[in-house]
């Protein structure tokens, strides 16, 4: 009991911290391809942040509603999935997110 309430601060914190990293890196995948909850939720597992589908659908809704991605619905077997892309605007928005990255990058890795 103790322990899952400790899990849960620890998420907490973790989901506001590397919130914006969060944000990025789907804004990255929806630049390369399409994108769909579920698969980003494993993309995201992989990189070690733990999202849950309550957590990442505001965030890609959140991410249309400021028109940096598209949402479509695509058949997947008998279900409808809906798939986001990235728009000019979130490819423009990427671009410059990628400077402030690697200015970040340079004096927390770095050392610059
Ligand atoms: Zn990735």
């Amino acid at each position: 009991m103790s322990k899952t309430k400790h899990e849960e601060n620890v998420y907490t914190v973790d989901r506001d911290l590397y919130s914006g990293l969060i944000r990025l890196h789907v804004l990255h995948h929806a630049t390369e391809e399409p994108i769909f909850g579920l698969g980003m939720i494993e993309e995201l597992a992989r990189h070690g942040y733990r999202i849950s589908p309550g957590s990442l659908y505001p965030l890609l809704h959140s991410l249309e509603k400021k028109g940096y991605l598209r949402a479509t619905e695509q058949r997947n077997g008998k279900s409808l999935r809906k798939v986001y892309r990235a728009t000019p605007k979130g490819r423009k928005a990427l671009s410059a997110a990628k400077g402030k990255v690697r200015e970040l990058f340079r004096e927390l890795i770095e050392g610059k």
